[in-house]
């Protein structure tokens, strides 16, 4: 059941013609509960109460699979104007941002150049982009920009994917920059991927004990108690510094627990928004399939 309803959704995810459509909807099917808004206004808001609580925030502009270079010139203008925002009201927030939302499948150079100027304000102001990392199909090319931008700009991380068979090597191969670990949100091929929770739950526990071990930033994001239970054990046990690394999980996800991590280490809740809520709100629902009752409530309550 669990392999099915996963399979249907992300599927889904992957539609071109739905995600378009869904930008003319509005939130629909319980989206709301897991983006925080439609646009910066109202994500500025959310961002706020949570840096009241004393949680960081990373803060994404929805969109991605970009095959227009207006539209990923606009997804670029919008990025920029969240950076104005977050120094304009000293918010305690980054940004994640996806290449092919800014024209990696138009052309390489084009993502470069929108990325570059990313970089330099963000640079400018003090804050962290994190790559987000997407589907296998863009594995190579995201990991080619990375290492470009990281010729010219040190406030660049990106995401190491559990499930993916060669994640340890890519991750040693950046193991000086800033990382978050995730399980992997994709579907992927046998050939290039875990596909047992156990598989994955026993990388990802490897991968995080040994970015923990050395010297670079870690963002530990699950929420998955039992890794979470098994890494703060690890912390413990080896007296890690609580300023390498932080937890962090999705908006809408396991509030109260975010409230408990929050009061022991550095905490980040990584913030979504915008209209393009459509194949991030799906891959959710692939993972969770419990939340399927959010759509049934939608359809007939409302
Ligand atoms: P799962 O295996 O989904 O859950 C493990 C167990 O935790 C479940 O069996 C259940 O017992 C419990 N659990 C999980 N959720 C809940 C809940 N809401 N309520 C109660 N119990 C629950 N993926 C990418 O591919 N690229 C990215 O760039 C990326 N960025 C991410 C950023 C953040 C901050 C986070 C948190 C995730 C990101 N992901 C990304 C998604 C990630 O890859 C996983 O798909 C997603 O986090 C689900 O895996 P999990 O680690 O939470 O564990």
């Amino acid at each position: 059941m669990v392999n099915w309803t996963r399979d249907f959704f992300i599927c889904l995810s992957n539609s071109k013609f739905l995600n378009k459509s869904a930008q003319k909807w509005g939130f629909r099917f319980g989206a709301e509960k897991f983006v925080a808004g439609t646009d910066i206004g109202s994500v500025t808001r959310t961002i706020k109460e949570m840096n009241a609580r004393g949680i960081s925030c990373t803060v994404d502009n929805l969109g991605e699979f970009v095959s227009e270079k207006t539209e990923a010139e606009s997804a670029k203008r919008q990025i920029l104007n969240m950076l104005d925002k977050i120094r304009e009201e000293k918010l305690d927030c980054h940004v994640s941002v996806k290449l092919t939302q800014l024209g990696l499948d138009i052309s390489r150079e084009f993502c470069i150049q929108n990325m570059l100027e990313i970089l330099a304000r963000a640079e400018h102001y003090g804050i962290f982009i994190n790559v987000d990392m997407e589907d296998y199909a863009h594995f190579q090319a995201t990991i080619d920009v990375l290492k470009i931008l990281l010729q010219n700009y040190g406030n660049v991380g990106t995401v190491i994917q559990a499930y993916l068979r060669c994640a340890e090597d890519v991750m040693d191969e950046l193991k000086d920059i800033r990382l978050r670990i995730v399980k992997g949100a994709y579907k992927e091929s046998e050939a290039v991927a875990f596909q047992t929770k156990a598989e994955i739950d026993r990388n990802y526990l490897k991968l995080a004990k040994k970015r923990l071990l050395g010297d670079a930033y870690t963002s530990i994001a699950t929420h998955d108690h039992n890794i979470i239970r098994a890494l703060e054990d690890f912390i413990r046990e080896n007296n890690i510094s609580h300023e390498k690394f932080e937890f962090q999980m999705l908006y809408g996800f396991r509030q109260e627990m975010q409230y408990e991590l929050a009061e022991k280490y550095h905490f980040t809740t990584y913030m979504p928004f915008g209209n393009d809520w459509f194949g991030y709100y799906m891959r959710r629902l692939a993972e969770r399939p419990q939340n399927i009752n959010l759509i049934v409530k939608d359809v007939f309550y409302t």
